[in-house]
């Protein structure tokens, strides 16, 4: 398998550390509101990843975090400057924050579910690895990485001499590019916290005490923290959003590997940002999407997923109504097109159309293409029973449930208003023919003429 490394910058033959067995982590979301859209295609993309490893015969062992505290808003230029995201949210909805974490929590593993992702090993919630936080905070502190300001525990990245290797950004050309840097008391631009005190004038909801002071962890401690717990020190595959990958992955490797002394991550995906017309989705132009907006418009969560796979990864993607009715007429057609072959579980696979598919999946994920080889199947003379099974099994990367569409069974009587139109038709009574296929119509299936002059009766999705 082939995946483009964003620490190398350069695509390379995926070799996992051990022979059959992936470590795989992705950053996930930040339960303080629903998912917008563009994180459900990062999170995609690590379902992508997931399934085309498993494809290729892997065992994956898959982590996915949840962020239930310490993620701040930016503030004039400070990437850690702002309020606590689940704090705010907390007072601007009067609920407690465990309310807001437990609420949006549930959302997000339903709306996981629905966009048929596959379950990782485990969800991972930063409350839950505080002491392992403040563990690793104290390895850092005694290996003297780490110094104390007024409002928290920071990182030294200039004691870290491969900080910037995957961001690009090192503290030398930071320092020089940098205006006023609004916390004073960093030693460098680039550093960063890795807990924080609580503010001495305001109670926070979510604290721990810690040998340094009561506060919460700083928000890119806690999947290095996840990470070295759960799969171990050097892992194969890091995912996340474009955006991370400057600050928060960049941090993640200092941290880790300071701690450890080994490598922490061998290759890095970033996924390109989904952008909605045209642009950033923001909530005061009105297209800040959930998929719960999207639900409400009467699509799926499984047109999103096809949507997604519509275009490469790192590739621009932009999101419009009209390119979800696209790609749901698409769905639409495959489950109409499927629900009229004939289910045999014993007919052959097509080898040469799987092997196509596999090969352009494993190729950096080139799902556009992957879905071309598919499209080519449906058209090819390959008998109906060994494409439905080749369709099935393509189908365990897709995901698009396809297994629920087949075998439709057409009612009796369907059928008898089918034969009764048939009859019409024969006899050149074409008023009444279209008053019985439109009565098929309402109770929900379609009647296709075919060229032979028989006709085929088709359930409608
Ligand atoms: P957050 O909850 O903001 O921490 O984001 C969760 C994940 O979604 C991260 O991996 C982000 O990089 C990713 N993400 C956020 N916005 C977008 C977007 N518009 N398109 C793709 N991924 C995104
Ligand atoms: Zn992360």
């Amino acid at each position: 398998m082939k995946i483009y490394n964003s620490l190398t910058k350069q695509i390379e033959e995926f070799k996992p550390i051990e022979p059959d067995l992936v470590k795989m982590y992705c950053c996930g979301p930040t339960v303080y509101r629903d998912q917008q859209i563009g994180n459900w295609r990062t999170f995609c993309l690590s379902d992508f990843l997931h399934r085309a490893l498993k494809m290729n015969g892997y065992k994956v062992d898959f982590i996915m975090n949840m962020t239930d505290v310490g993620h701040l808003f930016e503030s004039e230029g400070d990437p850690e400057g702002g309020e606590d995201k689940i704090e705010k949210q907390s007072s601007e909805e009067g609920r407690s924050a465990k309310d807001i974490v437990d609420f949006y929590t549930k959302r997000f593993l339903q709306e996981y579910k629905e966009m048929n992702l596959l379950e990782p090993q485990k969800f991972t919630k930063a409350t839950e690895y505080i002491d392992d936080q403040i563990d690793l905070i104290a390895t850092l502190e005694d290996k003297g990485y780490t110094y104390e300001t007024s409002d928290g525990v920071y990182f030294d990245t200039s004691k870290f001499e491969k900080y910037g290797e995957l961001s690009g950004l090192t503290v030398e050309n930071i320092r020089e590019g940098a205006r006023v840097d609004p916390n004073p008391e960093k030693k460098n631009p680039t550093d960063f916290a890795l807990w924080k005190f609580s503010p001495s004038d305001k109670k926070r909801q979510q604290e721990w005490q810690s040998p340094w002071g009561m506060g919460f962890p700083g928000w890119h401690l806690e999947c290095s923290s996840m990470v070295l717990t759960e799969l171990g020190d050097t892992i194969d595959i890091h995912v996340g959003g474009e955006d991370l990958k400057m600050i928060h992955h960049q941090n993640e490797i200092a941290q880790s590997e300071c701690a450890t002394g080994q490598k922490f991550v061998n290759y890095w995906v970033h996924g390109a940002f989904l952008t909605v017309d045209g642009g950033k989705m923001s909530k005061s132009l009105g297209n800040f999407y959930t998929l719960d907006d999207v639900k409400q418009r009467g699509f799926s969560p499984l047109d999103m997923r096809y949507l997604f796979m519509t275009a490469h990864y790192m590739g621009p993607l932009n999101f419009t109504w009209e390119a979800i009715q696209n790609a749901k007429n698409s769905l639409k057609k495959i489950y109409e097109i499927i629900s009229t072959y004939e289910h045999d579980p014993k007919a052959q696979i097509s080898e040469k159309y799987v092997n196509r598919f596999n090969e352009k999946i494993s190729d950096d994920l080139n799902i556009p293409e992957a879905l071309a080889v598919f499209w080519e199947l449906i058209k090819s003379p390959v008998s109906e029973a060994s494409k439905l099974n080749t369709i099935l099994k393509m189908d365990e990367f897709l995901g698009l449930k396809l297994q629920e569409h087949i075998g439709v069974e057409i009612p009796k009587n369907v059928l008898d208003l089918a034969k009764m139109r048939g009859e019409y038709r024969k006899n050149g009574i074409w008023d009444k023919a279209d008053v019985v296929r439109r009565q098929m119509l309402e109770l929900g299936y379609i009647v296709e003429d075919l060229p032979t002059g028989e006709y085929k009766v088709k359930k409608k999705f």
